[in-house]
């Protein structure tokens, strides 16, 4: 992780499992359509799981491309020495596009002000740009609308004949993909084959054309055509539990987060715990002392609810999280007794040892999965391992795996 401030892996630290990362991959890949190719989603320094390790990774089990939001997110990826393509998508005026079409990157365009921006950055860059016309099919988010969508194209094209960008995707995003079976999402497929189709009888010839995240890529193969753009799914995550776990789409969970307990201590009965008093010792017990808190993305909405797997059992966070800290009564069984300081407290990771998941922390904290790993904060040390595919690949502090 990048920052000044010393992190202890002792103290709290996300193992990510670049074996299971490279699983999931190979997992999602069989599930495509004929001819479909997989993006791997890396925004977000990949959903707080590393953003160049996983990128690796992901490229060395055969995804074809790599995702990110920022232009920023991408540039640092080719910065290191990656070259795939890659795709962003969430530009503001004045962004680096100069840098974007030097750097080889696809970039996004929605609107007429961002085909000027990039139009201009190439022609100062003396390059043609790599861009994507994305297509608003009914998210209601970004993407240019179908009544645009004529202008934007024509732009377009009269830039490709200028000689400034190569059109080399049309694209779009869902909005309810996670609902099986809402009508919204035959509704803005038969919207894309329209504008797709409107794009290529004004002369465009794309490289790509893609809207599928996720759970499009797990449950509708009709919405796969050249890529399917996977976020979530590549570290392990079911995008919703509506869909099924993970192990239902061959998916491991990537990431462990784990603490050592920091102090162990006999309280007597009716003692308050942690800010407010919110709970209170129901009879003499062990406290159990968790040294990561809301700052390190333990949600605080789960503060009396999360659980967490210490000395051999599941347990709640009794009252309050703390920015750094907080408690878990261990009670007095024989199991709660052989808890000593330093012991391993797991928060979540995939669950086939009894720990819980990272989804039953968003239900915990009235959240969805996404974000409880994605929030997993920079003072958390990230450690890569390759438990999955073991001596194999060996283990990759960069995240370069020994093998293939
Ligand atoms: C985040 C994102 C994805 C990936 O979504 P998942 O549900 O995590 O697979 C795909 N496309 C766009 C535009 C996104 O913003």
């Amino acid at each position: 992780m990048t920052g000044t401030v010393p992190t202890s892996p002792l103290r709290g630290r996300a193992e990510i499992d670049l074996g299971a990362l490279r699983g999931n991959v190979r997992a999602l890949r069989a599930r495509l359509a004929p001819g479909a190719g997989l993006m791997a989603v890396v925004k977000s320094d990949a959903y707080g799981h590393g953003a160049l390790p996983c990128a690796r990774a992901a490229l060395d089990a055969g995804a074809a491309w790599l995702g990110t939001a920022t232009p920023h997110e991408a540039l640092a990826l080719r910065d290191a020495g990656i070259r795939a393509p890659i795709l962003c998508w969430l530009w503001t005026p004045g962004d680096p596009w100069r840098e974007g079409v030097e750097a080889g990157l696809d970039m996004s365009v929605s609107a007429m002000w961002a085909l000027r921006e990039v139009t201009e950055a190439a022609r100062e860059a003396g390059r043609t740009a790599r861009i994507q016309l994305k297509a608003d099919t009914g998210l209601g988010r970004n993407g240019c609308q179908p009544a645009d969508w004529p202008e934007l194209v024509a732009a377009a094209r009269a830039a490709e004949v200028a000689g400034t960008v190569r059109v080399t995707g049309l694209w779009s995003h869902f909005a309810c993909a996670d609902e099986p079976g809402h009508p919204s999402t035959a509704a803005q497929l038969e919207v894309f084959h329209e504008l797709v189709g409107y794009a290529e009888k004004a002369g465009i010839e794309p490289e790509v054309r893609h809207i599928a995240n996720s759970p499009a890529a797990l449950t509708l193969p009709e919405s796969h055509f050249d890529l399917v753009r996977t976020g979530i799914a590549l570290y392990g995550i079911s995008p919703s539990p509506e869909l099924g776990v993970p192990a239902d789409f061959g998916l491991r969970p990537v990431m462990t987060l784990a603490a050592s307990v920091a102090l162990v201590k006999r309280v007597p009965e009716g003692h308050g715990v942690s800010y407010g008093h919110r709970y209170r010792t129901p009879a003499e017990t062990t406290l159990g002392l968790i040294p990561l808190g809301y700052a390190d993305g333990v949600p605080r909405h789960a503060s009396g609810r999360g659980p967490v797997l210490v000395g051999g059992a599941v347990r709640r966070v009794a009252g309050r999280i703390a920015m750094d800290q907080f408690v878990v009564d261990l009670g007095t069984g024989p199991d709660a007794d052989a808890v000593q300081e330093g012991a391993p407290a797991v928060l979540f990771g995939p669950g086939d040892n009894g720990e819980p998941t990272a989804a039953d922390w968003a239900e915990a904290a009235d959240t969805i999965a996404y974000e409880i790993v994605t929030r997993i904060g920079p003072r958390v040390p990230r450690v890569y391992v390759d438990a999955a595919d073991g001596h194999e690949e060996g283990v990759g502090g960069d995240g370069r795996g020994a093998g293939r």
